[in-house]
C-alpha cells in the first residue's frame, strides 16, 4: 500500500449515505446462559431505524466465546486453554449470528457474517477483498455483521478485542462514525463505581497520556478490553479520520441518536483531519513494539522535519531483541517516544552496526534501519 506519513492523498471515497460501524461488546449481548436474544433484538431494531434515516450500517459483535462456553457446559471463568476458547468461538459464532439473523428478519434485514483476522488487513490483496466484500454487502442493503475469527485465531497475532477489530474496521470501510456500545455511559474523569466525583467527559479532541491514564484506572466490569481499550480503538479511528462515541448499549435509542450525531450522547471523540494510510495505521497501533531505538537529536529533527528515513549513523543505543519486519518504538535523548516503525534490521546487526556511516555498512544491508515509509510520527 503507497502510505505517505499522515497520508493526505488518501482522500475519502465520495459517498452520499453516512456509514456508522457499531461495536457491541460481549457483555451487551451474552449472558452467563449464552446469547442475549432481547439485547440483540434492541441492538437490530436500532440499527434498523438508523438505516431509515438514510445511513449505511456495519455492526461488529463480540459474544462467540461468551456463547459457545455454557453451550458445552463450561463456565466463562478464564479457566479455558486457548485451544477450548477457539473451539468455544466455533460453536457460539454460529448461535451468536442465528440470534442476528432472526433479530435483523425481524426488521426486514439479512445479515452477513464476515470472520476477520489481522492478516486481512496486512496483506494488500486481502485488505482491499475484505473491503470489497463489505461494500457488496452494503450495496446490496445487507448488514454486514462481523467477528474476530477466533477458531483459527493465531494467539501471537490475533486483535485481541474486538474494540481494535472495530477501529480497523472503520477505517477500512473509510466510515463516518464508530460507534462503541459498552455497560458504561462513556469515559469518566475517576471510576464513577468508586469514586462519586467522577463525571462523563463528553468531548475528547485529543487522546493523550492523561486521558489514557484514567482510562487505564476506569475499566469496566466485563468487557474484556476494558476502556482502555475503547481509548486505544478511539485512537486508531480518529487517527484514521472518523469520529468515534463510546456509550451505553443498554441506552434507549442509543444507535439512532448517536449514529445521526445528537449531541449529549456518551463520550464523542472528534477525528482528525488527516487519515493514516492503513499499512502506517497497521505499524503504530496493531503491531506490540519488540524493542526500543534511542537516536540523537540530528536523526530526530531528519525524521520529523525532513520526511527522512532512519540511518544507522543517528543511532545512538538498542533496546531489547527483534528481527526484520518487527515493530520498535523510536526515542530521543530525553526518552521520548516520538516514532514508531516497522525495522528492516535486526537488533543484532544494529548491536555491531549502530552509529555507523553508510559507506562503512557492510554489503548486502540496506542502510535505512526503518524506511520513512515504515515509519509513523507520533504525538510527544
Ligand atoms: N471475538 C471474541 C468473541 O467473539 C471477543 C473479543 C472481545 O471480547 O472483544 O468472543
Amino acid at each position: 500500500m503507497s502510505e505517505g506519513s499522515l497520508d493526505p492523498t488518501a482522500e475519502r471515497h465520495p459517498r452520499s449515505r453516512r456509514l456508522v460501524v457499531v461495536k457491541i461488546g460481549s457483555s451487551s449481548v451474552t449472558d452467563k446462559h449464552g446469547v442475549d436474544q432481547v439485547a440483540i433484538d434492541k441492538l437490530c431494531t436500532e440499527v434498523a431505524a438508523l438505516m431509515a434515516d438514510g445511513s449505511e450500517v456495519v455492526v461488529v459483535t463480540s459474544g462467540a466465546i461468551a456463547t459457545g462456553l455454557p453451550a458445552m457446559g463450561m463456565a466463562a471463568d478464564g479457566s479455558q486453554s486457548a485451544e477450548v476458547l477457539r473451539a468455544a468461538s466455533a460453536v457460539g459464532q454460529t448461535s451468536l449470528m442465528r440470534a442476528f439473523e432472526s433479530a435483523l428478519a425481524q426488521q426486514e434485514l439479512l445479515a452477513g457474517q464476515v470472520l476477520l483476522a489481522p492478516t486481512d488487513f496486512m496483506l494488500r490483496r486481502r485488505y482491499l477483498k475484505s473491503r470489497g466484500t463489505i461494500r457488496a454487502l452494503l450495496d446490496l442493503g445487507v448488514v454486514p455483521v462481523i467477528n474476530e475469527n477466533d477458531a483459527i485465531a493465531d494467539d501471537e497475532i490475533r486483535f485481541g478485542d474486538n474494540d481494535r477489530l472495530a477501529a480497523l474496521v472503520a477505517h477500512l470501510v473509510e466510515a463516518d462514525l464508530l460507534l462503541l456500545l459498552t455497560d458504561t455511559e462513556g469515559l469518566f474523569t475517576a471510576d464513577p463505581r468508586t469514586d462519586a466525583s467522577a463525571s462523563l467527559i463528553e468531548e475528547i479532541t485529543e487522546i493523550d497520556h492523561r486521558l489514557e491514564e484514567v482510562a487505564g484506572g476506569a475499566r469496566s466490569a466485563q468487557s474484556r478490553g476494558g476502556m482502555a481499550s475503547k481509548l486505544a480503538a478511539a485512537k486508531i479511528a480518529t487517527w484514521s479520520g472518523v469520529e468515534t462515541v463510546i456509550a451505553s448499549a443498554t441506552r434507549v435509542d442509543v444507535v439512532r441518536a448517536a449514529g445521526r450525531g445528537d449531541s449529549g450522547i456518551g463520550s464523542r471523540f472528534v477525528a482528525r483531519d488527516q487519515r493514516l494510510g492503513a499499512r502506517k495505521l497497521w505499524i503504530a497501533f496493531a503491531l506490540p513494539a519488540s524493542g526500543t531505538i534511542e537516536v540523537d537529536r540530528g536523526a530526530r529533527r531528519a525524521l520529523e522535519h525532513n520526511n527522512r528515513s532512519l540511518l544507522p549513523a543517528g543511532i545512538v543505543s538498542v533496546r531489547g531483541a527483534f528481527t526484520r519486519d518487527d515493530a520498535v518504538e523510536i526515542v530521543d535523548p530525553d526518552g521520548v517516544v516520538f516514532a514508531k516503525g516497522q525495522v528492516r534490521w535486526s537488533s543484532g546487526d544494529l548491536d555491531a552496526h549502530a552509529g555507523r556511516q553508510t559507506t562503512e555498512l557492510p554489503v548486502g544491508l540496506s542502510d535505512e534501519v526503518v524506511h520513512r515509509d515504515d515509519l509513523i510520527l507520533l504525538p510527544t
